[in-house]
């Protein structure tokens, strides 16, 4: 006999605990199934663990400007396994933490891998379940490239569950996670080398923040490698790794390789057919404005859309999903438009909106750039330098700001305002009429010329 829900949600991270959780806020009767953790992808081997890893990174540059300071600190050393074996028990705290919080909402917890028998109908563990709304949010894990010896190397699963600090580490990649573990791992003292197979790495940012980030990791002692090939991997007798790259290059004596290039989406054993579910060719479920699949009853969220794959924003859409469900919003959801993000570098990256050739293309002569680039006082007479960057998108007469951009200490806490002055159409103007905050990075924004 199946048990039968308002709400179903497959897939316990991000989408799927936010979906359930408003619907039981509205008196509906809801189950999350999950095959792993509670949490998802952000909780456990994502944003949570990476932050962490982050902060970790952050305080080692802090005491590296410790002297400079006046302090005289001597590190006598730095025990990976006990952050990570602190970052691990944050982490099964927040795993508990869920359990109870979805008992405590009167949601059900079914443990278990989910397929569709059919459209209101899954089956975990050889029990089925039915229910008037199923939200698929599934997310997605990494991909390995397929090149010989590619096993050998791991991903950013892999990442975290190194036990032992790497001393030297090939990353292959160029989105968020490639310069956000190679800038963590450098930070901790390994030496780190990072392979693009195009010239440059966040190709779709901003031109000033990827300069801007390159420049710097250079001068922390990254290693980049642009538009360089991975062609193999090899174990050597010693148990260290070498990687092959095109042009003959060989990477010698490396503890570990770490493909960072890309994720993809969790839908090949969800059995949607039975459904009738459709996916894209890369085996996303797309879905209308309000989160529809093209099966009435069928929603989808998160990573498994193929829109932004970011945690607020599987969140968002979800919340929106049951207010517009349960509780008579009918034109609620999530309006893809102008969200922010942070790239957890060293320095942060923050930006919203447009980029500036994003904005040329689409408006022409009407863009106008306001931009800044300074030390900040921070590091202004330490020995490690960094540098900040910020620009303004505006368009128009009125110079409407559409884009905001950002590299530099402090990038990570300031962009989230900006963001939402940007969501209600602040001009130039507007900007400029805000008294600055004083002594600090962020009154740049308020005052460029
Ligand atoms: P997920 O959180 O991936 O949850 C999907 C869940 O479904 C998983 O728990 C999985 O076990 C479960 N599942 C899959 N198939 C089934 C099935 N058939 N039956 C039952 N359960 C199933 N985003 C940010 O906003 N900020 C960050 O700083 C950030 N850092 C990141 C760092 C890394 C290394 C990674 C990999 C991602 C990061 N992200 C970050 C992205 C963020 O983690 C995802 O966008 C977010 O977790 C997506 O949520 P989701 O609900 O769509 O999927
Ligand atoms: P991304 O999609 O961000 O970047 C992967 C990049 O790797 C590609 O854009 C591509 O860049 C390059 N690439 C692809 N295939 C290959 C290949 N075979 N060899 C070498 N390079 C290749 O993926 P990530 O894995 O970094 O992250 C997945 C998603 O998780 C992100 O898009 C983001 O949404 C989310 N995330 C968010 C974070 C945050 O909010 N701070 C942090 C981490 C992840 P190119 O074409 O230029 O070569």
């Amino acid at each position: 006999m199946s048990k039968h829900y308002d709400l179903i949600a497959i897939g316990g991270g991000s989408g799927g605990l936010s979906v359930a959780e408003r619907a039981a806020k509205y008196g509906k009767r809801c189950a999350v199934i999950e095959s792993g953790r509670l949490g998802g992808t952000c909780v456990n081997v994502g944003c949570v663990p990476k932050k962490v890893m982050w902060y970790g990174a952050e305080i080692a540059h802090a005491l590296e400007a410790a002297a400079d300071y006046g302090f005289d600190v001597s590190v006598n050393g730095f025990d990976w396994s006990e952050l990570v074996r602190r970052r691990e028990a944050y982490i099964s705290g927040i795993n508990t933490w869920y359990h109870s919080y979805l008992s405590d909402s009167d949601i059900d917890e079914i443990q278990g891998y989910a397929r569709f028998i059919d459209a209101h109908t899954v089956e975990v563990n050889g029990q089925t379940y039915t229910a008037d709304h199923i939200a698929i949010s599934t997310g997605g894990r990494p991909v390995t490239p397929s090149v010989p010896g590619a096993e050998l190397g791991i991903d950013s699963d892999g990442f975290f569950a190194l036990k032992e600090q790497p001393k030297r580490v090939a990353v292959v990649g160029a989105g968020y996670i490639a310069v956000e573990v190679a800038g963590v791992l450098n930070a901790l003292g390994t030496e780190v080398s990072l392979y693009l197979r195009k010239q440059h790495f966040l190709r779709s940012f901003d031109a000033m923040l990827r300069e801007g980030l390159m420049e710097q990791m250079l001068e922390d002692g990254i290693s980049i490698f642009p538009s360089t090939q991975v062609g193999s991997l090899e174990k050597e007798e010693d148990g260290t790794l070498t990687l092959i790259c095109d042009k003959g290059t060989r990477t010698p004596g490396l503890d570990a390789v770490i493909w960072a290039i890309g994720r993809t989406p969790n839908t090949d054993d969800l059995n949607l057919e039975a459904a009738g579910i459709s996916c894209n060719e890369h085996g996303f479920i797309p879905t209308d404005a309000f989160q529809n699949t093209n099966v009435e009853g069928v929603y989808a969220l998160g990573d498994i859309t193929g829109r932004e794959q970011l945690t607020p924003v599987a969140i968002a859409a979800a919340r929106r999903l049951a207010d517009r469900l349960f509780n008579n919003q009918p034109e609620r959801r999530l309006e893809y438009k102008n969200i922010a993000s942070v790239i957890f570098s060293h320095p942060p990256i923050g930006t919203v909106g447009l980029t500036e050739t994003e904005a040329r293309d689409l408006h022409g002569e009407a863009v106008k750039i306001y931009q800044t680039r300074f030390t900040s006082m921070q590091y202004s007479f330490t020995e490690r330098r960094v540098q900040t960057a910020m620009k303004l998108v505006t368009v128009g007469a009125k110079e409407k700001v559409v884009g905001c951009h950002i590299i530099g200490p402090g990038a990570d806490e300031m962009l989230q305002g900006f963001a939402v002055a940007i969501r209600m159409g602040a001009t130039k103007q507007d900007l400029d009429d805000t008294v600055a905050i004083h002594p600090t990075s962020a009154e740049e924004l308020v005052t460029m010329r």
